[in-house]
């Protein structure tokens, strides 16, 4: 037996080691023999899914038959929600599948990929996938006002002949940090209009609103525009996969030649569209997500951690020290943080808001863990 094979991976493959997702609760309970164990690594909604979501999900019908390709119900839903063409919206497996769509699309070998250091794992993974090169811009500084943020000034600059895709995030994952209104509009006036912009909102619910950009109003304006949404995170529907992209009716065009024709499931579709419609499930778990934030913060400092401004649904922190033996110390007290060592910030921690209670005890652990040298 030999694995020849694998010197026949397409070049950028042989570089990419696979995404490291936060730890399961069931894989820790199991390796531990923990009863209790409180995760804050993923950016999950601690209520999870909402009312009107478990009632649909427990409507499905035998799923025996194919699913609606074309997502006919949930995009209706959408497009009135956001007040455009369902010509225009593409739905996903995540939104990471239509990140890797519009990668398959707009990347190939001799273009690149312009995105921020400490961005979110999932471009670089898309852009090496495609055989593009990542071009990483270097973020704001420590002691700016948005540390470790994106530098817009930076993204635009790096824009070359070969760029076919610039990823933003905002808020951004993992730092939290964002961009304004005014920042984000800079940035698409500069990028050429050949050059398709991402805007990834994955947080945008938790914003303050008057933080938020028009990001709406900008899709008229730029017609290169990607932006692109999740039921994952406020939604509380990680496990079920749901994502979407909002752009140009040519642009969802194209994105929709690359796309596996059943991509997103019965279930998903389903579900997410009676989650859609919940306004008053969203509304609560954003108030307790601003709520719980400020808390986490408060309590952070008052340690003496160095925190990071946050938009989302979690908080970055420097532990003065490397952060992963941290983080498995956390581990052996059935307490799943996230360490950021991958994201090139070997001292920082991502916790996500959970509930009260849960913030509590991770913070607990947290402070009785930092006391040992
Ligand atoms: C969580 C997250 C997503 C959402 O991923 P899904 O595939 O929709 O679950 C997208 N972008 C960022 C920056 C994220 O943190």
């Amino acid at each position: 037996m030999t694995t020849a094979f694998l010197k026949q991976a397409a070049p950028g493959v042989q570089g990419l080691r696979p995404y490291q997702p936060g730890k399961p609760v069931s894989e820790l309970k199991r390796e531990l023999g923990l009863d209790r164990v409180v995760k804050l690594a993923s950016n999950e909604n601690p209520n999870g899914a909402g009312p009107r979501a478990m009632e649909a999900l427990s409507r499905l019908e035998n799923p025996g038959r194919y699913p609606e390709g074309s997502g006919f119900e949930l995009k209706a839903i959408l497009s009135r929600q956001h007040d455009i063409a369902p010509e225009r919206i593409v739905l996903g497996n995540g939104s990471n599948d239509v990140l890797d769509l519009v990668a398959r699309v707009f990347l190939t070998p001799g273009r690149n990929a312009v995105f921020s250091r400490h961005a979110f794992a999932v471009y670089p993974i898309v852009t090496a996938a495609a055989g593009a090169r990542a071009v990483v811009t270097p973020p704001r500084p420590a002691d700016s006002t948005m540390p470790y943020g994106h530098d817009p000034e930076a993204l635009a600059e790096a824009v070359d002949d070969d760029t076919g895709v610039v990823f933003v995030a905002n808020p951004n994952n993992p730092t939290g940090t964002w961009l304004t209104p005014d920042e984000i509009e800079d940035l698409l006036k500069r990028v050429p209009e050949h050059v398709v912009v991402i805007l990834d909102e994955a947080y945008r619910e938790y914003m303050d609103a008057t933080l938020c950009p028009d990001s709406r109003a900008l899709l008229e304006r730029y017609p290169n525009l990607v932006v692109t949404r999740t039921f994952s995170k406020v939604y509380g529907l990680a496990g079920l996969r749901a994502g979407y992209a909002l752009c140009h009716a040519d642009m969802a065009d194209l994105l929709n030649r690359v796309r596996q024709p059943f991509n997103i499931s019965t279930a998903a579709q389903v579900v997410a569209a009676a989650a859609a419609e919940d306004r008053t499930y969203l509304q609560g778990s954003v108030e307790l997500n601003t709520e719980q934030r400020a808390l986490l913060q408060d309590r952070l400092e008052g340690m003496g951690l160095f925190t990071l401004p946050s938009q989302a649904n979690f908080v970055t922190f420097d532990v003065g020290r490397p952060s992963t033996p941290v983080f498995e110390a956390l581990l052996r007290e059935g307490i799943i943080l996230r360490p950021l060592a991958g994201y090139e910030l070997p001292n920082a921690l991502r916790i996500t808001t959970g509930n009260g209670e849960e913030n509590r005890e991770a913070l607990t652990v947290l402070e009785r863990v930092l006391e040992s040298p």
